[in-house]
């Protein structure tokens, strides 16, 4: 059932060059579950050929014509749902149900992209004199190296992809090794619904190596990232001593600020969600909850309750909640993270432990007041860690939050219009949720600040940084 990822280049399905490839790994029980194609430096050429020649193919499409078969690629994805959900959560751990709704959501994304590909619209600037047409003409930048990770291997295509074509450039994905399937599944969905050969390509091997050839090289003239902030900082550098165009979308580290004027039932039943959705592997995980006095005792013991009661085990059973972490690295954070807290005080409330012998899993955990010494108070625990601690007034807690360099997500809770204004005033971040779950729709910007990155991947905003704003002045003879 799970399928042996290969390289997709200039519209044909292959092997790299020397036959290498990489063990893909389930990571609900550690057995190998079938193998990726590694791409070597003569695959990366030929891709590059061929990113070139794709570009030059597909900026001359219509916006209109790319919008169809985006459309028809995203039907495509929708209408296969059944058969990539398994294979997404064989290779990355999500519940079944989880895995579904990313590959829905990625249809979506592609049907979004695809409306904004017609709605590129340049201007007409008025002139100083008779007869003078200004006008800003938005052309694609050309062909766009992208490198995405495991944690929402669809996803995190979906988005680069979706955007790099509805603005009319070719692009090459380095979709993550440890999750090849079901990337390589979306991929099929956009050759199936007729994109010409060379506009999209994708491979795996070795991400260093390849990012170190394609960002510098001339082909490429856009970076997309999403990852770690460390090595989004080195492919930023490295982008920007070649003058490449980036969007880096980074971790985060995010605040959730709960006011003792809150819906504390609301408050705990949705980010007690939010923070173990995907074993709490998401860049916009919920992770310092900073909770005021007055509801601090309610809000941990209905927390911790919560968190005790989410099921944890294999994506493919029908009542599993929560799936194991998606790689042995995550489950090592997550007992260091455990083990330093402990040391520096903090209470475990709930779980701290690995679960089962087989498999990366990890208890649903709870730490409470943990000093801001703390590793998980200053690193990203990209895993199923809720950290409470209280705090007095507004101020504090504002300052608490902004406090990282991190800026990506932030949640609140309050019943007052006045405290949700001033703290949506108040934090640095690229994105807040007040009251309510309303992040990463296709339709609203998606992004960070500080650390956490530039450039967004969604919303009208998103097909901007894939296009060049060309200014033409013309005056008659
Ligand atoms: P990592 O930092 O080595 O890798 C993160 C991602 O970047 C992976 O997909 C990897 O293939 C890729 N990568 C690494 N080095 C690269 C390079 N030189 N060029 C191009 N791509 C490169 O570590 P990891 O163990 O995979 O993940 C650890 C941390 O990464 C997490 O703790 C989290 O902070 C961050 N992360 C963030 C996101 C996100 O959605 N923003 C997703 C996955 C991981």
């Amino acid at each position: 059932m799970y399928p042996n990822t290969l390289l997709y280049i200039n519209g044909a399905w292959g092997p790299g060059a020397t036959g290498r490839t990489l063990p893909v790994v389930n990571p609900a029980n550690g057995s190998q579950i079938g193998t990726v194609a590694c791409a070597e430096r003569a695959d990366l050429d030929r891709a590059l050929a061929a990113a070139d020649q794709g570009f030059k193919t597909w900026r001359k499409v219509s916006a209109f014509d790319r919008s169809k078969i985006m459309r028809k690629a995203a039907n495509l994805f929708r209408e296969r749902a059944d058969t990539v959900a398994p294979i997404l959560t064989l290779e990355q751990g999500k519940p079944l149900a989880e895995a579904k709704g990313e590959v829905l959501a990625g249809a979506d994304i592609i049907d979004w992209f695809a409306e904004e590909a017609r709605r590129a619209y340049g201007r007409v600037i008025p002139a100083r004199a008779e007869g003078v047409y200004q006008l800003v003409i938005k052309e694609p930048v050309g062909p766009v190296a992208a490198f995405t990770p495991w944690n929402f291997p669809i996803n995190q295509v979906v988005r680069k992809l979706s955007a790099a074509l509805a603005a009319g450039c070719s692009i090459i994905i380095k979709a993550p090794e440890e999750t090849p399937a079901s990337p390589a599944g979306l991929i099929r969905a956009f050759a199936d619904a007729g994109v010409p050969a060379g506009v999209v390509n994708l491979v795996y091997g070795d991400p260093a190596e390849i990012s170190s050839y394609l960002v510098p090289h001339p082909v490429i003239r856009k970076i997309s990232f999403t990852g770690s902030v460390a090595v989004g900082k080195q492919l930023a550098a490295l982008a920007g001593s070649h003058m490449k165009r980036t969007t880096m979308e980074l971790g985060g580290h995010a605040p959730v600020i709960v006011f003792d004027d809150s819906d504390v039932d609301a408050a705990v039943k949705t980010m007690a969600f939010m923070k173990y959705r995907n074993a709490g592997q998401v860049c916009i995980s919920p992770t310092r909850f900073l909770v005021q006095e007055g509801v601090y005792a309610s809000f941990v013991e209905k927390f911790v309750t919560g968190a005790k009661a989410i099921k944890v085990g294999d994506g493919m059973e029908k009542d599993t909640k929560m799936g194991p972490l998606a790689n042995p690295r995550r489950s090592r954070a997550m007992e260091a993270h455990v083990g330093d807290a402990k040391k520096h005080g903090g209470k475990v409330l709930a779980g701290g432990y690995p679960v089962g012998e087989k498999g990366n899993f990890f208890e649903p955990t709870v730490i409470t007041e943990l000093p801001k010494e703390a590793m998980a108070m200053n690193q990203e625990p990209f895993g199923p860690l809720a950290i409470i601690n209280p705090f007095r007034s507004f101020d504090d807690a504002v300052a608490e939050a902004n406090r990282l360099p991190y800026g990506l997500a932030a949640y609140a809770w309050t019943r007052s219009a006045k405290t949700a204004t001033a703290v949506a005033a108040s934090v640095e971040t690229g994105m807040m949720t007040i009251n309510h779950l309303g992040l990463a729709l296709p339709e609203v910007p998606f992004g960070g600040v500080k650390d956490s990155g530039y450039g967004s991947e969604g919303g009208s905003e998103a097909i901007e940084p894939y296009l060049n704003p060309k200014f033409v002045s013309q005056a008659g003879l």
